[in-house]
């Protein structure tokens, strides 16, 4: 008896965002399409949070558009994304009325299989996707986010994916994003699976512990029906199992997927030109790093995290933040560690180490989280830290999204004429600021990719202006990338020196003081705070909110400020009781640690 195993290439969505950041840009997924079409995998992996962030903040696509090129390049082959459930593709709940019109636009602009998946594993956060893609006729999956701990176990999962497959999906995946699936633990998952369920099974594995292929030969094995793979030149590492090296390993036996591997070859080569454009996006740690066996920690995290942790100038404390990483999850009742609940996980042990102290200060997700607001929890959370956290505040019980008012027809409100269609008011409703911006200059024409950097010849090295020394940089803030040019340099005075820049073509003045402290023209400085009343942050961040004016009265402890670093939200709270003397900041202005933001007369 044989039986074929289906194919889901992910080169055009995981791939590249386990691999390259996710900056793929469509016109690398163009041009192979032709090919990519004729191979015969079940599915192709095209669109995800992730990706539909990185078009709108970096690469100034629209990603809808995206979407519908691809459909139309790819005519005989399904297309599939990954859907966060209640969250969409973005990092809150949203409201059902929303959760239904992206499910209906990503449907009819050519999304045939949608992937659904909860961060804790919450089902009740499932069930308005799943309806909306049924009403659509869409291939409706439900996903077991994979993890290990004491109250993970197999017949937990096989009782969440029974209910799943009640709730009317399709089908179902073990969605292991860390690479923690072992092959022993995957064969055992996978028949206990099958043994209940009548739906087909689907492992997507990421190959982070270099374990993924034998974990996909054990899943098949046991009665899988579909493996998750990624073109070998865009494979392993935090990315997927080879296409072509899974389709040789089932060729000629019961299992053979039947796919060209001569067809694959070719695509193989062409994605291995397009990863070189990409170069600036490689990183050091998307090989193999057999650690998350141990800490737990997925690839993509430990990445992020490095670069967070770069950005506040703390590299050194990566294993110590490594270390925490598992003791804050074992508070929170053991989440799967996967957007948005990995970020929440990491930030706030990133916090607890700098500060030195566990808990000192608290996010407001981490807050959000204890009441209850994601879902709810998979094991037990710590009391202690709950009533540090929240004290005595209400823990609702209900699907987090029972609380929430419909909302599509407040978001047409607000982007107003910016939105031209449907998809630009969920554009917004997924990224207020970057989407509306993006809208915006779309809208104007003056949209600007990032800039890449051009690909290095073997052997030559970075070539300078002038005299030798070099006066073009491409710099990473944040994760936005700009080109500076030095374009002339004044005398020093006062201890002062202005220097000429141009920041990707616009000329800039900047001066320089001792200890390289720096103001942008234009920009007051904010003085070192040393009164007790003065509030400072102790992390680099933004501005979210001003929740006090000048003159108002307060009490130690009230929150006057939000603000954002890490894209996790903390409050900052006044030192002492007093009067609001003076307000130095506004929404939006970036700050950096010690500086006075506001002033408080005692
Ligand atoms: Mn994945």
């Amino acid at each position: 008896m044989t039986k074929k195993i289906f194919v889901t290439d992910t080169v055009l969505r995981d791939a590249h965002q386990s691999l390259l950041a996710t900056r793929m840009r469509t016109e690398d997924m163009l041009p192979i399409c032709d090919k990519l079409d004729k191979v015969g995998y079940w599915s192709l992996e095209v669109w995800g949070g992730a990706a539909f962030d990185a078009c709108v903040r970096f690469l100034k696509e629209d990603p809808w558009e995206r979407l519908r090129q691809l459909r139309a390049a790819l005519p005989n082959t399904r297309l599939q994304m990954l859907l966060r459930g209640q969250n969409l593709l973005g990092y809150r709940h949203y409201s059902d009325d929303v959760v239904q019109a992206f499910v209906e636009r990503a449907a009819s602009n050519g999304i045939d299989v949608f992937r659904i998946f909860d961060a804790m594993n919450d089902i009740r956060n499932l069930q308005v996707a799943i309806e909306a893609v049924k009403r659509t006729g869409k291939h409706a999956q439900g996903t077991i986010a994979y993890t290990t701990s004491p109250v993970h176990t197999v017949a937990a999962f096989v009782e969440q994916a029974r209910q799943m497959q009640g709730m009317g999906c399709d089908s179902i995946a073990i969605k292991d994003m860390a690479g923690l699936l072992t092959p022993f633990a995957t064969g055992e998952l996978v028949r206990a699976l099958k043994a209940e369920l009548s739906v087909p099974v689907f492992i997507h594995s990421h190959d982070t512990s270099g374990l993924a292929a034998m974990c996909q030969l054990k899943a098949v094995e046991n009665g899988a029906d579909h493996i998750d793979t990624a073109i070998s030149s865009l494979a392993w590492g935090t990315s997927h199992p080879g296409t072509e090296s899974m389709v040789a390993a089932f060729k000629g036996t019961e299992y053979d997927t039947g796919l060209d591997l001569e067809l694959l070859q070719e695509i193989g080569l062409y994605f291995y030109a397009v990863r070189k454009k990409y170069h600036q996006f490689e990183s050091e740690f998307t090989a193999v790093d057999t650690r998350v066996q141990v800490n737990q920690v997925p690839g993509g995290m430990i990445s992020n995290l490095a670069n967070q942790l770069k950005e506040q100038g703390a590299l050194n404390r990566m294993n110590e933040v490594l270390a925490e990483i598992p003791r804050v999850r074992q508070d929170l009742g053991y989440p799967p560690l996967v957007t948005p609940t990995s970020q929440i996980v990491g930030t706030q042990a990133f916090f607890n180490v700098l500060a030195g102290e566990r808990y000192k200060t608290i996010t407001n997700e981490v807050k959000l989280y204890l009441q209850g607001r994601y879902g709810k929890a998979p094991g037990t959370v710590s009391e202690t830290l709950r009533r540090q956290a929240i004290g005595s505040e209400d823990i609702i019980d209900v699907r987090p999204a029972d609380l929430l008012k419909p909302e599509m027809a407040k978001l047409r409100a607000d982007i107003g004429e910016v939105a031209r269609s449907e998809e630009d008011v969920l554009t917004f409703a997924m990224f207020p600021d970057i989407g509306r911006k993006f809208l915006e200059e779309r809208n104007a024409g003056t949209l600007k990719p990032e800039v890449l950097l051009p690909v290095p010849e073997a052997g030559a090295v970075a070539s300078a202006k002038g005299e030798g020394v070099p006066t073009e940089f491409v710099i990473d803030v944040h994760g936005e990338t700009y080109r500076v040019d030095i374009t002339g340099v004044g005398v020093k005075a006062e201890g002062k020196r202005h220097f000429y820049l141009s920041i990707d073509g616009m000329p800039e003045e900047v001066v320089f003081e001792p200890l390289n402290e720096f103001v942008g023209t234009g920009v007051g400085k904010r003085k070192q705070a040393s009164a007790p009343g003065d509030v400072s942050t102790t992390m680099p961040g933004n501005i979210v909110e001003v929740l006090v004016k000048e003159g108002e009265q307060v009490k130690p402890g009230q929150a006057v400020l939000i603000t954002e670093a890490m894209k996790m939200e903390t409050e900052i709270q006044a030192p002492l009781a007093g009067t609001i003397k003076a307000i130095h900041v506004a929404k939006g202005d970036r700050v950096t640690p010690g500086e006075v933001l506001i002033e408080i007369e005692g």
